[in-house]
């Protein structure tokens, strides 16, 4: 039978999973955007003695996480309308949903260990033939179904987006020690084609490809800025628009991408490269662990390097 994929899970509704669920509903899939967060009722809703599964609550619950979307920006929808293939939910209360799909993809917090213990409560509710994928940005896709049935090896492996992924082209594929030759080429074949996606395979590095190189990067210019005495929006101007990249280029994409996701990224090489000066290249500046620890996270927490209006 040719596989299709019709129906989508997409766990972590942060920055980047609530993007790529978006980004799937561009693609007219119907996708479920699962967190650990349980959604809460509503003082009203609690006097009136509903549930979390009463259909008027449910319905609110997806009004309020469709007006979060369609306020992101960039708009990561083609069409308002799109948002109608999203269905909100927990993983607590929904988690059988994920015996209806035919991919499942993970967006949670960038940490080896919460992430395998994810994928083994997910193995109890997946059905064989989905295919299973995480959206890390560098955390080793063997070690992450370490225990896991070699069927679900077989299905599963990395697939990497890039943020905001209704724009960014560059989607990588990681495929783990076990996953099966016709899973990475219908992934290749359905990024490429689904997706609209310029697909790369990557070996299971710590950070791949893009991201080893990027955040090598911008750990640099950091350094750099600090050496010089620059200033951030010099930075940004000078690493922007006037050598032809974004106007985003390098604090604003921080800001963006998340101050405690690009510290663990960032920690990811350093912990696992085994060349000296390279682990030294990865040391996460002292300022960015001050930010994280204050709170200052980024847009998503409306102050990073920039104050978010
Ligand atoms: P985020 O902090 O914005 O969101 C993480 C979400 O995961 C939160 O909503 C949190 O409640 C949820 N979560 C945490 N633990 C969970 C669990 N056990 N089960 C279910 N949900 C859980 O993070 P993000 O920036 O969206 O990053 C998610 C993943 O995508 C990470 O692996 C990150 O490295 C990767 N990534 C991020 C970017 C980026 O620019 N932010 C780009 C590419 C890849």
């Amino acid at each position: 039978m040719e596989r299709r994929i019709q129906k989508a899970a997409v766990l972590g509704s942060g920055v980047m999973g609530a993007a790529i669920a978006a980004h799937l509903a561009n693609a007219g899939i119907q996708t479920y955007l699962l967190d650990i967060v349980p959604h809460a009722l509503t003082e009203q809703e609690e006097k009136k003695g509903l549930t979390l599964e009463h259909p008027a609550v449910r319905s609110r619950i997806a009004a309020e996480s469709k007006a979060r979307l369609l306020k992101t920006k960039p708009a990561p929808l083609y069409s308002k309308k799109n948002a109608d293939l999203i269905i909100p939910g927990n993983l607590e209360d929904d988690v059988s949903r994920l015996k209806e799909v035919d991919w499942i993809v993970e967006a949670i917090v960038e940490n080896l260990e919460i992430k395998q213990q994810l994928w083994k409560k997910i193995e109890r509710f997946w059905t064989e033939g989905t295919i299973v994928s995480s959206n890390t940005s560098g955390v080793s896709i063997n070690k992450m179904v370490e225990g896991r049935s070699e069927a679900f090896r077989r299905h599963f492996l990395g697939t990497h987006f890039f943020n905001p992924p209704r724009y960014m082209k560059l989607l990588e594929l990681v495929p783990g020690n076990d996953t099966d030759e016709n899973v990475i080429a219908f992934m290749k074949r359905f990024g490429e084609r689904e997706l609209g996606k310029g697909v790369v395979l990557a070996k299971d590095t710590p950070n791949f490809i893009a991201n080893r190189i990027g955040t090598y990067g911008l750990l640099v210019t950091f350094e750099e800025m600090q050496n010089g005495g620059f200033g951030i929006e010099e930075v940004d101007v000078m690493t922007g628009t006037v050598i032809g990249r974004p106007k985003s280029a390098t604090f604003r994409t921080l800001d963006m991408v998340g101050l405690d996701t690009f510290v663990h990224v960032a920690a990811n090489v350093h912990k696992n490269v085994a060349d000296e000066q390279e682990k030294a290249a990865f040391v996460v500046p002292e300022l960015l662990h001050k930010m994280v620890e204050k709170g200052w996270l980024g847009d998503k927490t409306g102050q990073g390097f920039y104050q978010k209006k």
